[in-house]
């Protein structure tokens, strides 16, 4: 589960009945931006999926459980500079949500979105700290914390590719589906573009003991959740046009 981002007041952003965006005169680094997001988004959902399909024991938060899911994906399945970039849009979302955010709200089930923000920048710098370094400095990851990533980056490797040993299949399989897919704006396109393609290249890896939905339609919100009833990855619509909204290029 990802917090609605309309339930503080936001600041930007215009919810839940905020028209839905054209992309056409958008630039292509907010819609680079928006796609990175997106796909963070995804993973983090698919740790909730994981965690429920699997039986996985969580100890502490699972939503930071998932966090640490998605940006160890994002280290494992990109190459480099593909990675930075992809770590540097997840980071700058938090950032965007935390700006959106003005009051903190620390009874939520989600970290704070700054400290989200510096566990996604620990977790991919630790993950290669030799090269990572200016990644670091450049995000601001403070040294007291860096000095521990490497740590941190190696106990989420333990755990979670522990749990991704259990699925990985020579032949990959066919257990992630696509579900409803309810596209009637560019947003909504751009998700579908982004999930089809992971579908297709995490089946080409995994199989899971049983199939994951994953669907894309418009649900009022800005918002992406895992639904365990019907063992199903619900990506709204209208994240996108949010994403858009937060992109610090706007
Ligand atoms: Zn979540």
């Amino acid at each position: 589960m990802l917090r609605p981002l309309c339930t503080a007041a936001a600041l930007a952003l215009a919810c839940p009945a905020q028209a839905e965006l054209s992309f056409d005169t958008t630039s292509d680094d907010t819609i680079a931006y928006v796609e990175s997001n997106l796909l963070g988004i995804f993973y983090h959902e698919l740790g909730h999926a994981l965690i429920d399909i699997l039986g996985l024991p969580i100890f502490g938060q699972e939503e930071d459980a998932a966090d640490v899911l998605s940006i160890f994906l994002i280290d494992a399945f990109y190459e480099e500079e593909s990675a930075v970039q992809l770590a540097y849009d997840a980071a700058f979302g938090f950032l965007g949500e935390a700006e959106a955010n003005s009051e903190i709200a620390f009874w939520d089930v989600h970290g704070p979105d700054l400290q989200r923000y510096y566990n996604t920048v620990c977790l991919f710098y630790g993950a290669n700290p030799e090269e990572r370094e200016d990644v670091a400095q450049d995000l601001g990851l403070p040294e007291e914390r860096a000095e521990y990533c490497p740590e941190e980056y190696d106990q989420a490797a333990q755990s979670w590719g522990g749990a991704l040993d259990e699925i990985v299949h020579d032949k990959g399989g066919k257990t992630l589906a696509l579900g409803d897919f309810e596209v009637d704006s560019d947003g909504g396109s751009l998700t579908a573009d982004v999930v089809r393609a992971e579908v297709a290249a995490l089946n080409q890896e995994f199989r899971l003991p049983e199939d994951l939905l994953i669907s894309v339609i418009p649900c009022g919100e800005a918002n992406a959740y895992y639904d365990p009833q019907r063992v199903e990855i619900v990506m709204c619509t209208e994240f996108a046009d949010a994403l858009v909204e937060m992109s610090p290029e706007m």
